[in-house]
């Protein structure tokens, strides 16, 4: 943990992000992250690149707040801090775990494969002790060739069923680490689709979800929402504060919907909000009920009991229509968020 603390120089100034789409969002992160390597001389290299992209991002916070802690007390990044950060926290999360799995399915079957062959063999030294006992069985002329030919062939018989309950355990053995190993690809996989801040779906599982749905959900409304000024309330109370916040509107919005509907963390402090079956009125309702019991929340910062001012979430409402795609309903909910905005925060507002 120690290679995880900031070196001394001067501070990056970070911009107000707006709504863009998909690759503007991505084309805007790409930059700041350049822009923060050149600042600050640390070699753009891809892994110190991925690690400022994942600042801007906000994504994992705690790549996130390291960074933050450097750029507020003015201290520099280095190539040393952004390399331990990546290794901790980006690279565990995918490619690592992905290769250790990859490695241990690999093992289970060239395992299995040897198993096979080996069954393979003995079913065919059984096959010819048949062949040989019938063949012997022709000449045979006395009751004691007969008992000879019947015990070859019991013998014959129990190194067969000896070789294949061995093969029956080891197929026993390889299939439950094949489960071990499916499960932990399932978990794997639901974590890259889950914001562990919030436990929310994160942006990617958002995305999986709203495509699937397409398929089965006609009626479909949509919310997104981000909370106001989300900027101020870091600068005046720290990042820690910050994420508290995050996570009791992350709160508020799953207790504002139902099992059916599905909430996701989109970005920093911006949520997506998916109600199947529910019309635009019914957004509507849902949004301002999750907007104002936001508006009520009160948080005491616990170290000095400090009253953190209260804070306020604006919200976007759209609703599939039939030449929806995807994206036209997201940016359409977005535009709609955008109107709240620029209204004066604090308020609902839906685009037909
Ligand atoms: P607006 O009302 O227009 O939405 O203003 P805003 O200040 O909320 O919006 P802006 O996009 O300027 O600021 C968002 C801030 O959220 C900037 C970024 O540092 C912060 N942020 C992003 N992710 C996280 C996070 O995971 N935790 C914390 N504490 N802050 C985050
Ligand atoms: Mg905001
Ligand atoms: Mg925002």
């Amino acid at each position: 943990m120690e290679v995880l603390k900031c070196q001394k120089t001067g501070s990056v100034a970070m911009t107000t992000p707006t709504y863009p789409d998909r690759f503007e969002r991505a084309e805007e992160l790409a930059k700041k992250s350049l822009a923060l390597l050149i600042k600050t001389r640390v070699p753009p290299i891809p892994p110190c690149y991925a690690v400022g992209y994942a600042f801007f991002e906000g994504v994992p916070d705690e790549v996130h707040a390291v960074i933050q802690e450097c750029l507020q007390k003015g201290e520099p990044l280095g190539e040393d801090l952004l390399l331990a950060l990546y290794e901790r926290y980006i690279l565990p999360d995918g490619y690592e775990r992905f290769r250790s799995v990859r490695t241990d399915l690999e093992r289970l079957l060239k395992m299995l494969l040897k198993t096979l062959r080996a069954a393979d063999d003995d079913n065919k030294t059984f096959q010819q002790a048949l062949l040989d006992n019938i063949k012997a069985l022709e000449t045979a002329e006395d009751s004691l060739a007969l008992q000879n030919i019947a015990q070859s062939l019991l013998t014959a018989a129990q190194r067969a069923h000896a070789e294949q309950q061995r093969l029956a355990e080891e197929l026993a053995q390889a299939r439950a680490e094949l489960k071990k190993a499916h499960t932990e690809l399932d978990q794997h996989r639901r974590a890259a689709l889950m914001d562990p801040l919030t436990g929310l779906y994160n942006r990617r599982g958002f995305e999986q979800v709203l495509h699937e749905l397409w398929n089965t959900a006609p009626v479909l409304t949509m919310l997104v929402a981000d909370i106001d000024h989300f900027k101020k309330i870091n600068d005046t109370y720290g990042h820690p504060v910050g994420d508290v916040v995050i996570r009791q509107v992350a709160e508020t919005i799953r207790r504002g919907i139902r099992g059916e509907d599905y909430a996701a963390r989109y970005g920093g402090e911006e949520f997506v909000v998916l109600l199947p079956d529910t019309d635009l009125q019914g957004g509507l309702q849902v949004a301002e009920h999750i907007r104002s019991r936001v508006a009520k929340l009160r948080l005491v910062r616990k170290h000095d009991n400090l009253a953190i001012d209260a804070f306020t979430l604006s919200v976007g409402v759209a609703s599939r229509r039939a030449e929806d795609t995807p994206e036209t309903l997201f940016r359409r909910a977005d535009e709609a968020l955008y109107l709240s905005k620029a209204g004066g925060r604090n308020q609902v507002t839906s685009l037909v």
